[in-house]
Parts: C-alpha cells; structure tokens; sequence
C-alpha cells in the first residue's frame, strides 16, 4: 500500500446533499487511484450544533454511496485530550492570549479597523474581515478572569511570527485549483485570516487546531476538500510549522452549485442524498450527476 491516505471530514450538523458527495467521493476516488488510504473523521467539537442522528445518518448515507472507510472512525468529541495538548505547548511558547470580547465586540473592531479577507474566526457573516488584537494588560485580565468572564484563545500572528522567524518559508502544494487557480507552490500568508481563534469559549478547541492535529494523527499525506476551505489552509499550514507536524500536499476542488448560482446549502433548497434516495437514485445515478471527472 502506498503512503497516500486522504479523509473525508464532515460535521454532522445536517443531512449530507450533494456538495457533500462530491466531496467524499471525490477524496474517495483518490485514495483508490493511489492505492492508499481513506480516512472518515467526524467532526462534532461544536456540541451546540452537533446531533447524533445526523452522525448515524451520515455513516449510512456513504455506505449507500458505496464508500468504505478504515474503522474505527475518529470522532473529534472523543479525543478533547489531543487538541488540550496542543493547545498547552503554544500557550507554553507565549503564542496565545486570552479573548475575552464577545463576538458584537469582535465584529465592531473589525469594522473600525479592517485588516484583510479574512473572517476573524466568526464565520460567514463576517467574511471580509480580519480580527488582530492583543492580549489585555496583566491587571484587566486577572479582573475579568476573577469575575469569571468566559474567554477564548487566539493565536498571535505578531508573535507565530517571532517564533518562526518570518513566514517567508511556510509553502504548501496545491494540486487541486484553489480559487485564484493558486496550482502549484503557494506561499502561506497567514496575516489575510487574522488572530483566528483555536480554542472557543463554549467547546474549549476550535476547527482549525482540531483539524491539523487529526491530520498529522491520522497520517493524512493529502487533504482534499472544496475550495472554500483554501483560505483555512494558510492558517493551518502555520500550525503545521509551529506544532512540528508535517504538510500534506492539499488539493482543493470546485463547489457545485445551486440553480442560485450559488454554493450548494442546505439553505438555499439543496435535497439531502435521503431526500434523492426517495425520490429513486441509485448511487450510480448520483455519481452520473456530479460528474467526478471535473472536480
Ligand atoms: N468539518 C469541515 C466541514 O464540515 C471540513 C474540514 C476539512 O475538510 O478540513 O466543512
């Protein structure tokens, strides 16, 4: 068997559609060509949204797709004492502070001081926009700490850079098409993603640093995953460097799109894979439609 392994890493806030298929078949199909591995990890750290129904869904919905997997399958909930570790050797290097701002407050600064396109860790609605901030001082934050504040971890950008001594070298192989077509080397520029959050207050881990830590655990030599996730890549490519873990080669594909012309979502109407299997597809008429070849 070859060192290739690739994993498909869905989030079972939903029912999987067809965005969602061509993702994991497409990651799937790889792994066969190589020879290699395919890994499913579970990503359920977000326990607000996570619901087990949808996680027994999911594993059925891509046995129906006739994906296998390698078992037993990681579910990131299991394994808080991974991310925690990680999370301690920044925090011991300094490269971390303390965010005590609620999100209203996050967005404000943003809005007074632009940085970038980034989202500032908040998601969507804030997309195009980069947070930066700065530890408070010693006594502000023993006070708030005091009153029980609750608070999130964010890494620096001002001191990862320190730490490496510039982010000159950091570079990652795309063989996909991220969505500037950036095929080949790219240079990692952290600095358009802002001071990202990696431990939330309400979970206590954040998607980027649960992401590398599980890529590095699980062997992963490529990450492939839709282009909308290119610009996590730069974050994660600098975790990558300042926790000693190896790159993988990444390849970033196409999203398909809704009659809208936009991103296929649940919101705007897209049929889950049950609602397709009712309505008669087969696994053969579902991999016709999305037409693998053009990822
Ligand atoms: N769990 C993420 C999602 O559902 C995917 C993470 C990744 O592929 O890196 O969008």
């Amino acid at each position: 068997m070859s060192a290739f392994a690739t994993r498909f890493a869905p989030s079972p806030t939903g029912l999987l559609h067809l965005g969602h298929a061509f993702s994991a078949l497409t990651a799937f199909e790889a792994a066969r060509a190589a020879g290699g591995r395919f890994v499913l990890r579970i990503e359920d750290i977000d326990r607000t949204r996570v619901r087990p129904e949808f996680d027994a869904a999911l594993l059925e919905d891509l046995e129906w797709l006739g994906l296998a997997w390698e078992r037993p399958v990681r579910r990131q909930s299991e394994h808080m004492a991974d991310y925690q570790a990680a999370l301690d050797r920044l925090k011991a290097r300094g490269l971390l502070y303390r965010c005590f701002r609620t999100r209203r407050e996050v967005l404000d600064e943003i809005a007074r001081a632009p940085h970038g396109p980034g989202d500032g860790g908040l998601g969507e609605d804030a997309k195009g926009a980069v947070f930066r901030g700065e530890p408070l001082p010693g006594d502000r934050e023993a006070e708030l700490l005091a009153s029980g504040q609750p608070y999130a971890w964010r890494l620096s950008l001002d001191r990862a850079r320190e730490a490496l001594n510039g982010f000159d070298r950091l570079r990652f192989v795309e063989q996909g098409r991220g969505p500037l077509d950036e095929t080949g080397v790219v240079a990692v520029d952290p600095m358009r993603e802002g001071d990202v959050i990696l431990a939330r207050k309400d979970v206590g881990v954040a998607y980027h640093l649960a992401v590398v830590v599980d890529d590095a655990l699980q062997g992963v030599s490529h990450v492939i995953r839709g282009e909308d996730l290119f610009h996590a890549t730069h974050i994660q490519v600098l975790l990558q460097a300042l926790l000693g873990l190896p790159t993988p080669t990444y390849g970033h594909h196409r999203l398909l799109l809704g009659p809208d012309g936009k991103r296929l979502a649940k919101r705007n109407g897209a049929p889950s894979l049950r609602d397709l299997r009712l309505d008669g597809a087969t696994p053969e008429t579902v991999r016709a439609r999305l037409d693998l070849s053009t990822a």
